[in-house]
Formats: C-alpha cells, sequence, structure tokens
C-alpha cells in the first residue's frame, strides 16, 4: 500500500515541475494575432498560441477562443454573449481586442490563470 502511495506521489511531483517550468517558459505578454471569423469558417485549426479568434456572426459576437497564453495549452472559450452567464464584454480598437472583465481560469481542471486582455496586451494579475 504504501508502495502505491509512493508511486503516485512522485507521479504528481513530476507533473507539477513540469507545468511550472512550461508556464515559466511559455508565458505570454500579448496576443500577436486577432482572427475574426463567422461561426462556420471558426475551425480549431486556427487556434494557434497567440491567436484570439472572435467568433461573430453578423454583427453578433459570441466566442473568444485562444489558447491559455499561460502555457498550459489549455483551450479556452469565452462566451461574448448577453444571454450567458458569465459573459464577457469585447472592444476591437483598431486591429485590437480588450476583454472585460479579466479572465480566470479555476475551476476543477483550471490552471489557475488570471489576466486583463488589453488591446491584445495581456496584464497578469
Ligand atoms: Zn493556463
Amino acid at each position: 500500500m504504501n508502495l502505491v502511495k509512493a508511486f503516485f506521489h512522485f507521479i504528481f511531483k513530476i507533473f507539477k515541475t513540469k507545468s511550472v517550468e512550461i508556464k515559466h517558459v511559455q508565458r505570454l505578454s500579448a496576443f500577436d494575432t486577432v482572427l475574426i471569423k463567422p461561426s462556420i469558417e471558426a475551425s480549431n485549426d486556427l487556434l494557434k498560441y497567440g491567436t484570439i479568434l472572435i467568433v461573430k456572426d453578423g454583427s453578433i459576437q459570441k466566442w473568444a477562443r485562444f489558447i491559455c497564453p499561460c502555457g498550459c495549452g489549455q483551450k479556452q472559450v469565452i462566451s461574448l454573449q448577453i444571454s450567458h452567464s458569465p459573459h464577457w464584454s469585447l472592444n476591437t480598437i483598431g486591429e485590437t481586442v480588450t476583454l472585460h472583465p479579466s479572465v480566470h481560469v479555476n475551476g476543477a481542471d483550471g490552471c489557475g490563470a488570471h489576466f486583463f486582455i488589453r488591446k491584445n496586451q495581456i496584464e497578469w494579475v
């Protein structure tokens, strides 16, 4: 029994160390690409690290999608639809986007990243 326990402890330790290293190396300070696409064209293939994909049908903003800028690799989907709770508001200024309020990736599977996106810049909290 102790051996099993030790084994899992070992795996957990390795996982924890690795994810911290990745975060440290790859954490972004800005998104470099903004794509605005209708739902039918917004495929996962467009989602590169450093890209924000805005899904917009006609004049209706639906989703902001991006890979978590902390480096954890999780795909994030932020609702921009007023009928959803929670939802975020998104402003485009020129080629840049500002999202309000901040994004906090929490919950059971969340990496804990917490940041604002202002004019594509990521302001870590
Ligand atoms: Zn993350």
